[in-house]
Order: structure tokens, then sequence, then C-alpha cells
């Protein structure tokens, strides 16, 4: 048994992830004084250690143990999903993530949209199919005249989405996910409802939570939301729109029916909750939970905390939230994603070397994903659709749109795509009456 020496505490941390997202989260938790090995990490990231995987938890385990590490802070989904919680459930080192069971609010739709019902929480009507009985599915979409949005239930790799505007469109979403899965699946088929997103990430406990700044994606890949889904595109917080009015309409309809429900529920829940939220003319809607921190969504949150990352974190996973206060930097954050020509395709050239990544001013950091080592130290090469995240902070959101498009002029690499419009949505026209 390891003693809990000073090298044993949790200023030491292993992080699991290899984005640009676990980039933004060890900047963050190195600000708030831990010193942080990012398992994998990538090669832009200090602090890597490739040769680990995030899901192999034999391998976590023994760095763990070589390193007197007692805290694991989890980046994406897959891990939390393979059960890295449940893992070291026995053990002195801590894990910031919540069970496997839990996270199936992320993996199953049918499951997440049963565990809304359960609990009252304000989200769209909905109606699930297996997959032998498609043809009900097909009469539903005609009852609403195809204005449904189908979705596959299990992790699609983005493909599991369709928002559709006419019966033809949606018969063609049902032929085409019985095309692309073999044996039993389901569908959930929803209501389309209309308005514009947030993403509100918090801290919990699964009693307390504290909220992060409210954010906002932007998933298409080209301007004006056309274009194909992507993992994100960009994103910017806080999101000027989102009142105090709606913010309370959004905790009394959305999180405090899913706390309670996440203590109904033998869960024991620790970790980022994540709530994909439209603001439609009836009110607040949930249309996802995640269970980690979006990406890019992230990027933008973290260098607008004041608060230590890491006190919040040692807080809710001792049970002392409640006295926990969130401070925010004043002004905006808008981060744009470098992506790679080509991305979403499922191929694309990448390889090509990164320049001009440590150019930019004090207000801006570029966070790194999609990316490896070159023949030369220190060089990077592109491997991968999103490729790194730049961030730059303004004390007003067109200051920070300006400052992030000028900062990204800054970054070269072959076929480099940049989303021109991100932050720049015109202020939606919101039915206030709906809260
Ligand atoms: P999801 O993975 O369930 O969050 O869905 C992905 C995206 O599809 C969301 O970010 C929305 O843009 C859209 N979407 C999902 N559900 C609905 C809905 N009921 N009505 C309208 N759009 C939706």
């Amino acid at each position: 048994m390891l003693s809990h020496n000073v090298s044993g505490n949790t200023k030491q941390l292993v992080l699991l992830g290899a984005g640009a997202r676990e980039h933004a989260l060890a900047t963050k938790l190195r600000q708030d004084g831990a010193t942080v090995h990012v398992l994998p990490g990538n090669a832009g990231i200090p602090g890597s250690v490739p040769a680990i995987s995030a899901t192999d938890f034999a391998a976590i385990k023994a760095f763990c143990e070589a390193q007197q590490v007692k805290l694991i802070v989890v980046g994406p989904e897959a891990p939390l999903a393979a059960g890295v919680a449940d893992y070291f459930l026995d053990t002195d080192i801590r894990v910031f993530g919540p069970r496997r069971q839990a996270a199936t609010l992320e993996s199953s739709k049918v499951w997440s949209k049963d565990f809304m019902r359960r609990h009252g929480i304000a989200t769209a009507r909905a109606w699930s199919y297996r997959s032998d009985r498609l043809a009900e599915a097909q009469a539903k979409v005609e009852e609403l005249a195809g204005q449904v949005v189908v979705k596959y239930d299990g992790l699609a790799a983005g493909k599991g989405v369709y928002v559709c505007n006419s019966v033809a469109e949606a018969t063609a979403a049902l032929t085409e996910l019985r095309s692309l899965h073999e044996g039993w699946f389901s569908v959930l088929l929803e209501e389309k409802l209309t308005g514009p997103e947030v993403s509100l990430i918090g801290l919990t406990d699964g009693v307390e939570i504290r909220l992060l700044a409210p954010a906002q994606d932007h998933k298409q890949l080209l301007a004006n939301d056309e274009g194909p889904n992507t993992g994100g595109m960009g994103a910017y917080c806080p999101v000027p729109f989102l009142d105090d009015n709606w913010l309370a309409a959004i905790r009394r309809d959305i999180i405090d029916p899913t706390l309670r429900g996440l203590q109904t529920e033998p869960f024991d829940f620790v970790g980022f909750l994540y709530f994909g939220v439209m603001l439609t003319p009836d009110g607040p809607k949930l249309l996802e939970y995640n269970v980690r921190l979006g990406d890019p969504e992230a990027e933008v949150i973290l260098p607008a905390l004041e608060t230590s990352l890491l006190e919040l974190i040692t807080a809710t996973l001792d049970g002392n939230l409640a006295q926990t206060l969130v401070r925010q930097r004043p002004g905006a954050f808008v981060g744009l994603v470098l992506a790679s020509g080509g991305y979403p395709a499922a191929e694309f050239p990448t390889g090509f070397p990164i320049h001009g990544l440590s150019s930019q001013g004090a207000s801006t950091q570029v966070f790194v994903g999609g990316v490896k080592a070159g023949a030369h130290p220190g060089e990077l090469l592109t491997n991968g659709g999103r490729v790194a995240v730049l961030v730059s902070h303004g004390p007003d959101l067109p200051t920070a749109v300006q400052l992030a498009y000028a900062e990204v002029e800054l970054v070269y690499f072959q076929d480099k795509y940049v989303r021109p419009d991100i932050g720049q949505r015109p202020s939606p026209q919101l039915a206030t009456s709906a809260y």
C-alpha cells in the first residue's frame, strides 16, 4: 500500500484523453497548480504519455501507482462507457467521472429519454421502436407530417441523428439506418423542436451542481449552419441572450429534476454533466445529456473559468460543492476549430506541417487535437479532422471574434479550413413568455 505522502497528493493527476479538450483541461489544471500526466495525450500536449491508452485500465493503474497519483480526470466518453470509474472503485485512486451505468445517459438515447420521462424533465415528445417494428415508426412519421428527428440508439460517430423536414426525408433516414446497421437496433423518433441551442455544463456530485459559463457550439461545417454535421466547428461563451429568466427556467424544468432523478436512481453520479438545451417557444427543452465536457465548448469554458478547476473537482469528489462558488473571467471567449480540408468525410489528406502555433498574442491560446510529431524536433503535423482550436478573449463578443479571426491567419497548414461565422449568429428573437 502506498503512503499518502507529498508526492501522492491530488496536486498530481492523470488526465485521460487525446484531443484539444484535454489540452485545455491540462492547461487549466496546471494553472491551478497541478502536475498533469495526459494518457495518451498527443504530440502537442506537454506531459503526454503516448504509450498508455485511455481505456487500458490496468496500464493506467500501474502508472498511477508508480507515480503515486491519486486522482484521474476523464476527458472523453469512451473510458467512462468502458467503466473506468467502476474499475477504480475499490482502490485509493479517485476518478472524476461517472460510472458505466450513468454513462448510459449519453450512450443510449432511448434510455436517456426514459430517464427524462421518469423524472419529469422538459424534453421533446418521443417514441422508440425496435428495428423489427420500423413500419410503426413509418406510420408515426406520417402522422407527424415528417416534422421529426430520427435518432439511432447508440454511438454512431456523428451519423445517428437526422433532422427531417418531410415524410420523404424521414423515410429515407429510416431506410438508411436499416441499411447501415445489422441485427437488432432501436430508433427514437422525436417531435422536431425549434429555437437556438445552448450548452450548459456543470460539475455535480448528483446533489449539488456548479454550472460553468453557458456556451454555444456550431455543429455544421459551413456558414449559416449549412453543410454536414461535424464534431463542432467552434464555440463561444458566455451566451448573451441566455438571460437570468431563461437560466431560472432551465434550472426549474431541466437541471433540478435531473438532480432529483440522479438521487432517486443508484448512480452516485460524480463528474461533468452536460445539458444540450433548445430554447423553444414553449420553454427550454433538453435535447441530450453528455457525461463529460463538450468539445469544443471546453476550450472556451475553461479559459473563462477564474475559479480553480482543481479545487472544484476536489470539492465535488469530497461532497463539498455547497460551500464552493464559481467565478468567471469578465468578457467573451471565442474558439475557432482549425480543421483539415475534407473533414468530416471518411477520408481526407493529413500529415501536413503546422506553422505559426506560437505566434499569437497574450489574449489567445491554441489547443491542439488531431496532430502528430514531425521529423524535426517540435514539429507538428496534421493528423485528424479537427486539428486545433484557437481561443481568443476580448472585452465583448464582437471584439473576441475579430481577434480570433485575425490570430487564426497566423496558423498555417495545407488545406486548413475555418468556418467563417463562429460567434456571429444574429441574436435570436426569443419568446420571453416561454418561461
Ligand atoms: P442530439 O445528439 O440528440 O443532441 O442531436 C444532435 C443535434 O440534432 C442537436 O444538437 C440538434 O441540433 C438536433 N436535434 C436533436 N433533437 C432535436 C429535436 N427534437 N428537435 C430539433 N432538433 C433536434
